[in-house]
């Protein structure tokens, strides 16, 4: 059965504006990526069907199967995001995706294989750095020293621009968790943006079904919403 995606998109809208006015923020700076990974297609299809434009997957082939079979009639056409860790030998279906943005550049060697098959394909990489700030050791991502070390053969890198930050905070039943973890994103990157200021860094990919709201308070431009709106997943 088919979850009432149209109402549960509105309603994520309006928590959104809703945070984002507390914060004084303009809610037209915060994008809705919804996050369709193990849906079906019909999901994807509602969810078009109601306004939405940018979605998140977080495999290769699941993004491949899914928006390059996208009928070419939808108009607009979906934007996807690639939000997972991407191994090296998935580089080239990544590519294949034309993903509009990777959220999850989270080491340099898959960095530089990007790079290197985007030129291949004539086309430069909209990138965002994976930040694993509470430097969990199982947990995908640069440290923020790690960050720093690697930015300036990524930033170098021709396939790749790199417009800003992602973070996944550890899991914790209290959203207000992750609050340490988004300003410690957003400090990260006011350090980057007096580091690099010719880099846009105009990007804080934060928060999640559960905790979007304090990620808009500390800064988040885009959030990543599956639950919310789609369900449960398998
Ligand atoms: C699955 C996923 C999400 C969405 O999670 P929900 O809790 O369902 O909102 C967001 N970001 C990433 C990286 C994910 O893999």
């Amino acid at each position: 059965m088919i979850p009432p995606i149209a109402q549960n998109l509105a309603a994520v809208h309006d928590r959104i504006a809703a945070a984002a006015v507390a914060a004084g923020r303009d809610p037209a700076q915060i994008t809705l990526v919804a996050v369709t990974k193990t849906h079906p297609w019909a999901f994807v299809a509602a969810a078009l069907a109601a306004g939405q434009i940018d979605f998140g997957e977080n495999r290769p082939e699941e993004a491949h199967e899914k928006f390059g079979a996208a009928p070419p009639a939808v108009t607009p056409a979906p934007r996807l995001h690639l939000i997972g860790p991407i191994q090296s030998r998935k580089a080239r279906m990544a590519i294949a995706c034309r993903p509009a943005l990777i959220h999850s550049i989270d080491r340099p060697k898959i960095a530089r294989k990007l790079s290197e098959l985007a030129e291949e394909a004539g086309i430069v990489l909209d990138v965002l750095c994976e930040v694993n700030v509470a430097g969990e050791a199982s947990k995908f991502g640069f440290t923020p020293a790690g960050l720093r070390a690697a930015l300036p053969e990524l930033l170098a890198l021709p396939g790749l621009r790199v417009c800003g930050l992602m973070t996944i905070p550890p899991f914790a039943p209290d959203p207000a968790a992750s609050q340490p973890h988004f300003q410690a994103l957003a400090d990260l990157r006011a350090g980057l943006i007096q580091a690099y200021p010719q880099v846009s860094w105009r990007h804080l990919s934060m928060g999640m079904s559960h905790d979007f709201e304090i990620a808009i308070a500390e800064g988040a431009t885009l959030v990543r919403v599956g639950s919310a709106i789609f369900g449960p997943r398998p």
